[in-house]
């Protein structure tokens, strides 16, 4: 026989994993003497099972719930179902990792007539009368809502009507009949729903309760929340039954949260608030305004201490912040659960140091009590609490880039700049962004594509400005020309108002107010603890001097991947590169290259400056070149006359360029072989601007790392990098310096995986681009799979996005491989990986795993990536 069914003194806090967070702690507190109502846990096993028997509750686990349920109701000496003496109970769902408000609960259960008659036939006052006919019309509304799938709402046009009848307005004001009537009136509503009688038997009651709490792990709301904090499907959840106590009895009891620190700010002292005279519902409900935690202590100076005393043994137990619930039935107290409470980053990091100060946790674990998303909240700008409740949330797009936005929509980024210049706060909406808009989006103050996934250009640029971004809003009916675009039923002009947040992927068809991210003290101290760990190195992606610095103060150890294409967008350096391309002759082509060389050079000079010595790894021209040529019939007239040649010559360039697979077309490396003298004017740019800070810098001792992207066969880097180390070399020594240099590629395509052996005998580095190697590992494009990647985590093929995470088994297969590889053939080949995955926490630990030397991200998840890579360091020295 399998044990599904654990009494709380059966279990202890060790168990999460099996009683889940709220189940191990429940059987902690017993064991630790603490009152707490004796109930049972049933396991997530028992919740696995559930979903493996076609959603059925096995006879098995049905048989150790009775037999759990006859041996609490001999330790409380009640009896379920027993008019005299009757155990009522609550049921509650609890996953390993807390889901707050996600999954369901039912309280009052076991009530029915007679139940109710029994109970008031022992205490036959009009308070107590009152108080269980309003207990059983909230569970009859609740097992309505939750289990039978009843809305909770058409009972509440109930409750008005009895109001409005008796010409009253709140709840407070209906009597003991009135209760009553509505308990009628419920029952009656549900037979006419349903078509049979509500449930009177509690056996077939809390059955059907326990499997309405396994179902609601698989309900909507709960999928969202799991793909957004990476918690898996297969973990399932516990169900908790616990004995029912009343706070809502008299004038002695109450119900309260509290926490043993301040959950906003992390300030130690006991904070939380309670109700006299209630059940949790009502401090939720918000209809009554709660006391402060410590008027308890005039209220009911014992129940106070005896409370003060459990919390703070439960600190010093857990050695964490704890969030608590309590109910006093009687004056007498009652812990429901404990937890380590949720908390700000901020708060986080100020309860991590005190905790290490007050000689709780070591440093080792301080590093690992902070989540490392939750880093995110302090470095970009957030909404103001109350005002984003009050905000309607009117569409939903991938939470690209995080922070808070609000601003008026604008539809072009010259749109963006000018109304930026002139003071105004814009967000930038389109159907998607193109490498052309930079500009725009650095003014906007945030960006919202209809287009687009997790590595579009949109999402990866606005990463790397720290600017918020919700991208592949396919909600949108986008009229780009016209100025406007359509959502929820609702149209949105040019200058109207709009809020996004980059967390969370939600649009506001309104203003709502930000506040601005603030660093605090503890930030740095904590993070020096988190690098003493750290074995993995942390570079950024970054291709502008503005954003080096940025990561630079975020603690990025050099650049990891400086896409240079980004530098070819401003509006002299395109027209070069356009002449480049329309260009006959190898001659004309060189002319149009030089004029981009000193810009070029430029760039890289002041990036080496921000870098002060550290290490950049520069990579060339990768996008297909049509990215660089107009579209729209206008701008062809005028950039034809421009170039100086005719409006049909252009136009032939631009069809010749056509692509019907431009992501796989001749991009990459691909460019520098039909055309070597881009290697070689980027190959002149980056040693020349070396050689130059070197001079000016002697101590930087600068060691250009030139990397060839879009390898997929040793011959072509060979092909490329002969032409780099021809002209390197060469001007290595017109200049008389000794500097080295090195020429890498990245590991972007599957074959070069799948040879990286081979690949290895002429790259000198690798660099997992992680993007590409999802696309082309997968099958399917980095830009559109937003589109339909919503039904595969519906059917639950896919748990998350593999542009967000990277997919371990497959991608990271490749790259385990290839990084094995690579050093067999070049043990000291140096590993990194420049995906978006870098600054992702899960794929930093496989990172650190596969033994990659360093990740590279966007500056503003540089700390994020800080901080994952030393707890990987750390777990795995803890196995
Ligand atoms: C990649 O493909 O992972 C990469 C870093 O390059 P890009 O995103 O510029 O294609
Ligand atoms: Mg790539």
């Amino acid at each position: 026989m399998h044990k599904y069914v654990y009494l709380f003194s059966e279990g202890n806090g060790s168990m999460r994993e099996l009683l889940g967070g709220k189940g191990a702690n429940l059987a902690e507190m017993t064991n630790l003497g603490m009152p707490v109502p004796q109930g049972f846990t049933i396991s997530t096993e028992a919740c696995t099972k559930y979903y493996e028997d076609d959603r059925n509750i096995n006879d098995e686990i049905k048989a150790q719930v009775y037999e759990a349920l006859a041996r609490i109701e001999k330790i409380n000496g009640k009896k379920f179902g027993d008019a005299k003496n009757p155990l009522l109970v609550s049921v509650r769902s609890g996953a390993r990792a807390s889901m707050p408000g996600m999954m369901d609960t039912i309280l009052n259960l076991g009530l029915n007539d007679e139940v109710a008659a029994g109970l008031i036939a022992g205490n036959p006052t009009p308070a107590f009368t009152r108080f269980v006919y309003d207990s059983y019309r909230r569970f009859i509304q609740m097992f309505s809502d939750v289990v039978m799938e009843l809305s909770k709402k058409t009972f509440e046009v109930i409750i008005d009507e009895v109001k409005a009848a008796k010409g009253v307005k709140n709840d407070i004001d209906l009597d003991a009949d009135d209760m009553k009537k509505l308990v009628d009136l419920f029952k009656a509503h549900y037979k006419e729903e349903k078509g049979e009688d509500f449930p009177t038997d509690p056996a077939v009651q809390l059955m059907e309760a326990i499997k309405a709490v396994f179902r609601s792990w698989d309900n909507p709301r709960a999928n969202v929340y799991r793909r957004m904090n990476d918690i898996p499907y297969s973990w399932g959840t516990a169900v908790n039954v616990q004995p029912m106590v009343f706070g809502n009895l008299n004038d002695k009891s109450g119900t309260g949260v509290a926490f043993t620190r301040d959950p906003a700010t992390g300030e130690k002292a006991l904070f939380g608030e309670y109700l006299i005279n209630a059940q949790g519902e009502d401090v939720v409900a918000g209809i009554r305004t709660p006391s402060k935690i410590s008027k308890l202590h005039e209220e009911m100076p014992a129940v106070y201490d005896q409370f003060v005393d459990i919390a703070t043994r439960l600190e010093n137990h857990y050695r964490d912040m704890q969030d608590m619930e309590f109910t006093i039935e009687n004056g007498k107290l009652y812990m429901l659960q404990t937890r380590n409470g949720k908390r700000t980053a901020a708060a986080a990091l100020k309860i991590a140091c005190d905790l290490v100060d007050e000689g709780m946790i070591s440093r080792e674990e301080a590093v690992m009590r902070v989540e490392p998303k939750q880093l995110d909240s302090l470095l970009h700008p957030q909404f103001d609490a109350a005002a984003l409740k009050a905000a309607e949330v009117v569409g939903k797009g991938l939470a690209a880039s995080p922070g808070a936005a609000c601003g008026r929509v604008v539809f072009s980024a010259e749109d963006a700049k000018s109304w930026a210049a002139n003071g105004e706060k814009v967000v930038l909406v389109r159907l998607e962004t193109s490498p052309e808009d930079i500009e725009g989006m650095a003014a906007a103050q945030g960006i919202l594509t209809v287009r687009g996934g997790m590595t579009s250009h949109a999402a990866v640029v606005a990463r790397g400005m720290g600017t918020c971004c919700v991208s592949g809003c396919g909600e949108i009916t986008m009229h780009e020309e016209e100025k406007y675009f359509t959502l929820a039923g609702k149209d949105y002009h040019e200058g109207d108002w709009i809020s996004i947040d980059g967390s969370t992927g939600n649009i506001y068809g309104c203003a709502v107010k930000t506040v601005e991210a603030t660093i605090s003290g503890n930030f740095d101290r904590f993070m020096k603890w988190a690098d003493s760990f750290r074995v993995l190195r942390v570079r950024t992606n970054a291709d502008n001097p503005r954003d080096t610095a940025q990561a630079v103060k975020f603690g990025a150890e050099g650049i990891g991947l400086c896409r240079t294409e980004h530098m070819f967008f401003e509006a002299t350096r395109i027209k070069a590169m356009r002449e480049m391309i329309v260009a006959k002759t190898v001659e004309a082509r060189k002319e149009a290259l030089a004029k981009i060389l000193p810009y070029q050079q430029g760039d890289f000079e002041a990036m080496y400056r921000e870098l002060k010595g550290r290490p950049m790894t520069i990579r060339f021209l990768d996008p297909p070149l049509h990215e660089f040529l107009p579209t729209k019939e206008e701008d062809i007239a005028e950039i034809a006359e421009e170039l100086h040649v005719s409006v049909a010559e252009l136009k032939d360039v631009i069809a010749s360029l056509h692509e019907f697979n431009p992501m796989m077309g001749h991009r990459g490396c691909r460019l520098a072989v039909t055309y070597p003298c881009i290697a070689e004017m980027q190959t002149t740019a980056v040693i020349n601007a070396a050689i130059k800070v070197n001079k000016e810098f002697s101590w930087y001792r600068i060691e250009p790392e030139i990397m060839i992207p879009l390898v997929g066969e040793v011959k072509e880097l060979k092909f490329v990098k002969d032409v780099v180390t021809a002209t390197a070399d060469r001007l290595i020594e017109e200049a008389g310096v000794e500097m080295k240099y090195t020429v890498g590629t990245m590991i972007e395509i599957p074959r070069a995986a799948l040879t990286a052996d081979e690949i290895a005998t002429e790259a000198e580095f690798f660099s997992f681009g992680t993007n590409d190697l999802t696309q082309m590992t997968f099958g399917f494009s980095r830009d559109d799979a937003g589109k339909f990647l919503d039904s595969y985590y519906d059917h639950k093929i896919y748990e998350s996005d593999p542009f967000a995470h990277l997919d371990q088994k497959g991608v990271g297969k490749l790259v385990k491989m290839a990084a094995e590889m690579g050093r067999a053939t070049r043990p000291h080949i140096k590993l990194g990986i420049c995906g978006e995955h870098g600054g992702d926490p899960a794929s930093v630990e496989f990172c650190h795993n596969v033994g990659l030397n360093y990740v590279s991200c966007s500056p503003f998840r540089v700390p994020i990536a800080r901080l994952a890579a030393a707890q990987a360091a750390i777990r795995e020295q803890r196995q």
